[in-house]
C-alpha cells in the first residue's frame, strides 16, 4: 500500500485508475498525497466533505485543435489544453507553456501544483495550466504569430478577468502574450486583464520578468537565514538559461552570491570566476542564442555537452531552473558527495521523487516549487490588481511586495511542517499549508 492512510489509499488508487496513462500526473499528486496524509488523519470534516476525492479531480479540462498556416502556405495542425483545476479560492490562474513535450498529463501534473502554489502565495487565484505542443523553436515571428491567434481564437471561449487569468510559461514570454491578448481584444472587444506577463505598455506589471528568479532567491535566502546562513560567498549552479534562471542569476550576484554553471537543453557552461549575467543575458534574452555561444565569448569559460552533467559542479547550491524531472537520483547524490547545502525548485518538479528522497535523507535543505517559485504568479496576481485599479506601481514597489510574499511563503511552510511534526521538511509544510487554505475554500462552499 501506498499510504498509511486507507481511506487516502483508496483515494490514490482511484487517481491511479482514471489517470493511468498520465505519469507526471500521477508524480505529482502521489507527492501531495503523502504530505496531506498528516491532515487526512486529523481532520475527518474534509474527509466527511469529500475534499480529498475532490481535490485531484480538475472542475474543467479543455482540449482543442489549433490549425495555422505556415510561411509556405501549408496547413499545421497542434492540440492545445486548458485545464481549469480548482475555483475555490479565486479564478483560475496558471501559465500557458508551448513546447513538443506538452500532453494532457502535463498541463494536468501543472494545473494540480498551481493550485496549492497559488494558495501559499496569499493571494485570491485559484489553480489553472495551458498550453499547446507547439515548438517555437525555429518559427518565424510571423509564425509565431499566426499560432498565437490561432490559439486564442479557441481559448477566449473559456477565459475572462475573473474567471480565468493565463500567463506565460516555457515558450511563452511577451512576445507570445502580446499576441494572444491582441487576438482575445479583437474576438471580445474588451480591454480587460485577461492575461499576466502583459508588455508594459499596454498593462504589464514591472518586475514580472524577473519575479520567478528574484522570488526564488528571495526563497532561498529564507532558507539560509534559518541556518544563520547567507548568500555571502556561496558557489551556485543554476540549470536553465530562461526567463526563470537568467534573473535567478542577476539576484544571486546582488545577494553575494556566485554562479559558477548555467545550462540549455544541450549542454552547460562552467566558469569558476562567475558566469557573467549580462553577457548571458544578451545572448539569451535578446539574440535568442545557444549557451555554448557563451564559451565562445568568454575564455575562461568551458562548455560540456549534456545538460544532465551540471549536477556534477561542485556548489553550496543549486538552483534547477528547466524543467520537469530534469534532476534525478543519480544527479542529486552528486551534488551531495559534492558537498552541496541548499536546493531550491525554480522549474515546476525539477527533482524525481527518488533525487527530494536523497537529499532529505542527506540533511541537504531543500524548498520545494510550489513554494520556492511562487514569485512569478504572485507577481502575476500583483499585475492584476494593479489591472484592476488602473493603475501601476513602480518596480521597486512591486519587488518590495514580492519580498514579502516570499517571506510569507516560507513562514507559513516552514510552520506547517512545524505544527505536523515534520520540522524543516519544506516540501510537506508548503504542500499542507496550501492546501488547507484550499480545503477550508471547499468545505465552506459545499459540495460541488
Ligand atoms: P524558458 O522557456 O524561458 O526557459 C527554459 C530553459 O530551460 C531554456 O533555457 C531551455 O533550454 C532549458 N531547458 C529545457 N530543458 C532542459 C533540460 N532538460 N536541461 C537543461 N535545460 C533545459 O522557461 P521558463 O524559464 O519560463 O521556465 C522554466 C521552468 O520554470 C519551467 O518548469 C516553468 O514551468 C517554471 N516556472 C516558470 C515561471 C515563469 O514565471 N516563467 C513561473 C513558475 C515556474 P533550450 O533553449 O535548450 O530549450
Amino acid at each position: 500500500m501506498e499510504f498509511k492512510n486507507e481511506y487516502l489509499a483508496k483515494v490514490y488508487e482511484n487517481v491511479v485508475k482514471r489517470n493511468s496513462s498520465e505519469p507526471e500526473f500521477l508524480q505529482a499528486v502521489k507527492e501531495v498525497f503523502e504530505s496531506i496524509e498528516l491532515v487526512a488523519d486529523k481532520r475527518q470534516d474534509f474527509v466527511d466533505a469529500g475534499i480529498f476525492d475532490r481535490i485531484a479531480e480538475p472542475e474543467r479540462f479543455i482540449m482543442f485543435r489549433v490549425s495555422w498556416l505556415d510561411d509556405n502556405g501549408k496547413v499545421q495542425v497542434n492540440r492545445g489544453y486548458r485545464v481549469q483545476f480548482n475555483s475555490a479560492i479565486g479564478p483560475y490562474k496558471g501559465g500557458i507553456r508551448f513546447h513538443p513535450t506538452v500532453n494532457a498529463s502535463v498541463i494536468k501534473f501543472l494545473g494540480f501544483e498551481q493550485t496549492f502554489k497559488n494558495s501559499l502565495t496569499g493571494l485570491p487565484m485559484g489553480g489553472g495550466k495551458g498550453g499547446a505542443d507547439f515548438d517555437p523553436k525555429g518559427k518565424s515571428d510571423n509564425e509565431i504569430m499566426k499560432f498565437c491567434q490561432a490559439f486564442m481564437t479557441e481559448l477566449q471561449k473559456y477565459i475572462g478577468a475573473d474567471t480565468d487569468v493565463p500567463a506565460g510559461d516555457i515558450g511563452v514570454g511577451a512576445r507570445e502574450i502580446g499576441y494572444m491578448f491582441g487576438q482575445y481584444k479583437r474576438i471580445r472587444d474588451e480591454f480587460t486583464g485577461v492575461l499576466t506577463g502583459k508588455g508594459l505598455h499596454y498593462g504589464g506589471s514591472l518586475a514580472r520578468k524577473q519575479a520567478t528568479g528574484y522570488g526564488l532567491c528571495y526563497f532561498t535566502r529564507e532558507m539560509l537565514a534559518t541556518k544563520n546562513d547567507s548568500f555571502d560567498g556561496k558557489t551556485v549552479v543554476i540549470s536553465g538559461s530562461g526567463n526563470v534562471a537568467l534573473y535567478a542569476c542577476e539576484k544571486v550576484y546582488q545577494l553575494g552570491g556566485k554562479v559558477v554553471a548555467m545550462s540549455d537543453s544541450n549542454g552547460y557552461v562552467y566558469d569558476e570566476n562567475g558566469i557573467d549575467f549580462k553577457i548571458m543575458q544578451q545572448l539569451k534574452e535578446v539574440e535568442k542564442k545557444r549557451v555554448k555561444d557563451y564559451a565562445d565569448i568568454v575564455k575562461t569559460a568551458t562548455y560540456v555537452e549534456g545538460c544532465r552533467n551540471i549536477w556534477n559542479v561542485k556548489c553550496d547550491i543549486a538552483l534547477p531552473c528547466a524543467t520537469q524531472n530534469e534532476l534525478d537520483e543519480n544527479g542529486a547524490k552528486e551534488l551531495i558527495a559534492n558537498g552541496v547545502k541548499y536546493v531550491a525548485e525554480g522549474a515546476n518538479m525539477p527533482s524525481t521523487p527518488e533525487a527530494v528522497e536523497a537529499f532529505l535523507n542527506a540533511g541537504v535543505y531543500f524548498g520545494p516549487a510550489k513554494a520556492a517559485n511562487a514569485g512569478g504568479v504572485a507577481t502575476s496576481g500583483l499585475e492584476m490588481s494593479q489591472n484592476s485599479m488602473r493603475l501601476s506601481w513602480t518596480f521597486e514597489e512591486v519587488d518590495e511586495k514580492l519580498n514579502g510574499i516570499m517571506k510569507g511563503i516560507y513562514k507559513a511552510a516552514y510552520d506547517a511542517a512545524k505544527e505536523y511534526g515534520c520540522e524543516g521538511n519544506l516540501v510537506k509544510g508548503a504542500n499542507i499549508a496550501g492546501f488547507l487554505k484550499v480545503a477550508e475554500a471547499m468545505k465552506s462552499q459545499g459540495v460541488m
